[in-house]
């Protein structure tokens, strides 16, 4: 018989009142379980992640398997001291007594993933929902079926099934899920479906961690080193075929440096895929051909000047070709919504203080990147974006350091190391007094005048 979304939540729940999910090594069991099952499985992994996008070996491996196991790794070493109560000073009046902070697990949660990077995304507050004594509810991306598919069959053999599960499905299952209640939820994918879960999750007060997506620019001022900048972008807009949510989706370029900047993107294209991008094992495909015809819409919207570069889309085969787009207008279609895919708008400005109207005109960015020796803070303190990056493009992702969100439409709360330990527990505040202290008769009742008088 099929496990109904309520008798599994049920199911889970009974789990983690038993409190078997609170032990720290159950906790680091089920991490170690985790990063040994993306190692064992590698090359099937692969293989679902090549059927599902087209991904290139090597970008399938670092971005989805070796980072999803960075990840659980940090969070394991790192549970033991993060999970201790932490003491918290007292002023006089509360004195004697004890103060302290207790981090507990909130209990049941869910993580719902998307299709672009279907085992990181999944995997990753998957671990930090385990590293803070969660029971877990993923439902990955039906977007991404043999990625999902197998993964799910893999983790009966790794991970606890009484309290770790796995639902497979779509818009059906992830509603019959929304309906139970969870005591978190984190969400990864595009606003519109952000906004059903946290509608959702409003019914039963369950909070929830939206990572979500947006336009977010790069910014390459006169002064910036363009080598650097050209090798950066291209590393951000191409890889995965640009369906990264901290992508580059569009360039705004100093008009002294606008032709040499997009010259040496030109160069990098060659250089990474050869003259024939499509014929190249290193460059992804589209998702499916939905979003590959709304790609090619894109581009058919005009708004610009030429194609500098690439332009060819074959919708049946889901390939897009890593596209260069010049002379590009802020009311263009390109510029109209998230590009998500390998097509790079360039825009040219006279003065920093345009890209910077123009990004405060806009929904904040998930992520925003700035070429420049002079002007950089100046870009920071005049825009906010989830994460940024000076003279480089993403690395904002992976130190387990820094916390991984957005802000305003790109969504809110975040996650990665500490703060994915963060997210997925709730801080108890704790007060202890000795068992000898008499409270002072000034706080009872009756409150006379006297009493008012010296209080
Ligand atoms: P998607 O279509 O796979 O959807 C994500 C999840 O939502 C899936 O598990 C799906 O089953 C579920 N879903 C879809 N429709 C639903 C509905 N009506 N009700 C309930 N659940 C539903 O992925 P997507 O949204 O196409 O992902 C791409 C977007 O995600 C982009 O905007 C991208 O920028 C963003 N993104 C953000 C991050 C981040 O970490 N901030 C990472 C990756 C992608």
């Amino acid at each position: 018989m099929v496990e109904s979304a309520e008798q599994l939540v049920t199911r889970l729940r009974r789990t983690f009142e038993s409190g078997r999910t609170r032990d720290l090594d159950w906790r680091r069991r089920q991490l170690r379980g985790l990063s040994q099952l993306l190692a064992d499985n590698e090359e099937q992994i692969l293989a679902a992640l090549a059927e599902d996008l087209g991904k290139p070996r090597f970008e399938a491996w670092a971005g989805d398997i070796a980072a999803s196991i960075g990840e659980a790794d940090h969070l394991r070493k790192h549970l033991g001291g993060w999970a201790k109560d932490t003491s918290a000073r007292l002023p006089l009046p509360f004195r004697p007594g004890r103060a302290s902070v207790r981090h507990e697990p909130r209990g049941v949660v869910l993580v719902v993933a998307p299709w672009n990077y279907p085992v990181y995304l999944l995997a990753t507050p998957l671990a930090a929902a385990l590293a803070a004594g969660n029971a877990v509810v993923c439902k990955p991306s039906e977007l991404a079926p043999a990625t999902s598919a197998l993964i799910t069959k893999l983790a009966a053999d790794y991970l606890d099934s009484d309290a770790i599960a796995f639902v497979e499905g779509g818009v059906e299952e992830t509603t019959a899920l929304l309906e139970q209640r969870f005591d978190h939820i984190l969400y990864t994918g595009n606003g519109t479906v952000g906004r059903v879960v946290a509608h959702a999750a409003a019914k039963h007060l369950t909070p929830v961690t939206l990572e979500l997506g947006g336009k977010s620019p790069a910014i390459v001022d006169k002064d910036a080193n363009l080598k650097q900048a050209a090798s950066r972008i291209a590393f951000a807009k191409w890889s995965n075929a640009g369906q990264t949510c901290i992508a580059v989706d569009h360039v705004w370029v100093h008009h002294d440096v606008h032709d040499e900047l997009v010259e040496r993107l030109r160069t990098e294209l060659v250089e990474r895929y050869g003259a024939d991008p499509r014929a190249s094992a290193d460059f992804g495909r589209i998702v499916n051909e939905r979003h590959t015809a709304r790609i090619k819409g894109l581009l058919d919207g005009g708004g610009y000047d030429e194609v500098a570069v690439g332009g060819d889309v074959d919708i049946e085969g889901t390939y897009v070709a890593p596209t260069i787009v010049t002379g590009v207008k802020p009311d263009a279609a390109l510029m109209g919504e998230e590009i998500f895919g390998p097509v790079l708008p360039v825009l040219a400005f006279d003065d920093i203080s345009e890209p910077i109207a123009e990004i405060n005109r806009g929904d904040h960015p998930l992520a925003l990147y700035v070429f420049s020796k002079h002007n950089a803070d100046r870009v920071l303190d005049g825009t906010t974006s989830g994460g940024a990056c000076v003279n480089d493009t993403m690395m904002q992702v992976f130190p387990p350091s820094l916390p991984f969100g957005g802000v305003g439409e790109s969504g809110y709360g975040a996650y990665h190391g500490k703060w994915g330990f963060e997210t997925f527990s709730h801080r108890r505040a704790i007060y202890r007094r000795p068992g000898f202290f008499v409270e002072p008769a000034l706080a009872k009742a009756p409150y006379t005048a006297l009493k008012e008088r010296i209080a």
